[in-house]
Parts: structure tokens; C-alpha cells; sequence
């Protein structure tokens, strides 16, 4: 597999052209962003970790029937991934009421949701990312309720499958954000990352949380945290 030209410069990611015009290359970067990117810094190591964290758990989902853009993990800071139409939605599912909607409906910080929520985000930066619901995504035309059935039934398993991980590794999964794309074929797949970055992990013991929220609320080690869930995932010794 040969690098071809640079693709997009993201904060934290960057996404490279190669040889087989089917497949592109995720390079993770040492940066954390927050709050719209308003907040930024470095912090070494982090993109290695990220791509680690985000390969075991695309692995994982794969041996469990979950297509991904994930191929494979190429070495330390980069994945290969298939080349995909990115469809512009964020789906955030909350196992537990934790960040801004704690705040929205006067909730305190760490309650059990007493039932999975799904909450569905317009991916423009332009807009700030309104929350946006599905008939909305389809009158634009994002996508059909087709695949907003896809979207739904797949990050349904998705949670599943990591409460399950997560729980076994001593990590409460409060939630997690997914991002899904078109393969030329039609397919829609997840894309993006599944990370610190893109989820919240709290220490089932401790509720010490071990996500991009010791970032956002200045809680420090936040490279030393994400190293905690790497160490936790590959102490299971999962085949
Ligand atoms: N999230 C993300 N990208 C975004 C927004 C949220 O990865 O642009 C993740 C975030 O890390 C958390 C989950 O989605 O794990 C829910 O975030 P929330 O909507 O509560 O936003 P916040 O409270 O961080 O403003």
C-alpha cells in the first residue's frame, strides 16, 4: 500500500489517498480539541493511543458482525480504511445522562438512563452541530429512513456489544458517538473513530473518568487515562 496525497488536514486526524483508489489512510495526530475546536492542545503519544484504542474496538466489532470502515491497523499512528461517502450525521447514544444534556434537562451528572437514549446531531460547523431529528435528515436529504433504520439497528448493537466489552474491562460505557458513511456499493457503514475521544469511560469502581472530559474540564493525565483503557482492553485477552 503506497500513501498518496493528503486528503483533509482535521484536528486530530488526517486522511491520506494510497494506491488502491477503494482505500484511504487515517493518520492519528497528538491533539485533543473541545467545545467546537474553540479549545486545542497537544499532548504526546495521544493520536498513538487513540489508533490503538480505536483499532482494538473496530477488531472487536468486526468478529462480532459489525461492518466498519476499519481494514486494518497499519502501524503505531495509522489505520486503512475504506474509502466512503461520509454521511453528515452524528448519533450520540447515552447510557447514562452525563455532559450537556445533564445540564438541559437538569439532571445530575452520572444518572442511569432508564432506557438507552438516541439523540441525532446535524454535522456542520457552520450551524454549531444542531441536534437535528429524522424526519428533519431526510426533508434535507441526508439520507432515507432506510438507512436511518440502518443507522439506528446498528448502533443499537454497537452498544450492546461494547456494554459488554466495556463491562468486562471494569469501564462504564456512559456514552458514545457514532458517525456512519456510504460505500460505493451502497452499504452504510460506521466510520470515523471509537475512542476516548469520541465516548465517555468512567472506572466502574471509581467513576474516574477516563475520556476527552479530563480535557474538557481540565482534570489533567489525560494521556495517562486513555493508556488505562488500552491496558484494560488488551488485559481481557480477547481471541
Ligand atoms: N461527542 C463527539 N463529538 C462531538 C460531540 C460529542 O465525539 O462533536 C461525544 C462526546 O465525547 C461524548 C458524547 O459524544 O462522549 C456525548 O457528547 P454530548 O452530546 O453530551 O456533548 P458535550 O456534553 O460533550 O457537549
Amino acid at each position: 500500500m503506497v500513501r498518496g496525497e493528503l486528503l483533509f488536514d482535521g484536528n486530530v486526524k488526517q486522511v491520506y489517498a494510497t494506491d488502491d483508489p477503494e482505500m484511504v489512510l487515517f493518520h492519528f495526530k497528538d491533539v485533543a480539541t473541545a467545545f467546537n475546536n474553540v479549545k486545542k492542545a497537544v499532548f504526546p503519544n495521544k493520536g498513538i493511543v487513540d489508533n490503538k484504542i480505536s483499532s482494538y474496538i473496530f477488531e472487536y466489532l468486526k468478529r462480532n458482525g459489525v461492518s466498519t470502515h476499519y481494514v486494518e491497523m497499519v502501524n503505531d499512528r495509522e489505520q486503512l480504511c475504506r474509502k466512503i461517502c461520509i454521511i453528515p450525521l452524528e448519533l450520540v447514544v447515552r447510557n447514562y445522562i452525563a455532559g450537556s444534556i445533564a445540564d438541559k434537562l437538569g439532571i445530575e451528572d452520572g444518572t442511569k438512563a432508564q432506557t438507552v437514549i438516541y439523540d441525532l446531531y446535524y454535522n456542520n460547523d457552520a450551524l454549531g452541530d444542531p441536534m437535528i431529528n429524522d424526519s428533519e435528515a431526510v426533508a434535507i436529504g441526508l439520507v432515507s429512513f432506510k438507512d436511518l433504520e440502518i443507522i439506528y439497528s446498528t448502533a443499537r448493537k454497537i452498544n450492546g456489544l461494547l456494554l459488554d466489552l466495556f463491562g468486562r474491562a471494569g469501564i462504564k460505557l456512559v456514552d458514545l458517538k457514532l458517525e456512519f458513511g456510504k460505500t460505493s456499493g451502497g452499504e452504510i457503514i460506521v466510520s470515523d473513530e471509537i475512542s476516548p475521544d469520541t465516548c465517555r469511560f468512567w472506572d466502574s469502581a471509581t467513576d474516574n473518568r477516563l475520556d476527552k472530559d479530563r480535557f474538557r474540564l481540565d482534570l489533567g493525565n489525560i494521556v495517562a487515562s486513555y493508556e488505562v483503557v488500552l491496558d484494560r482492553l488488551e488485559s481481557l485477552n480477547l481471541e
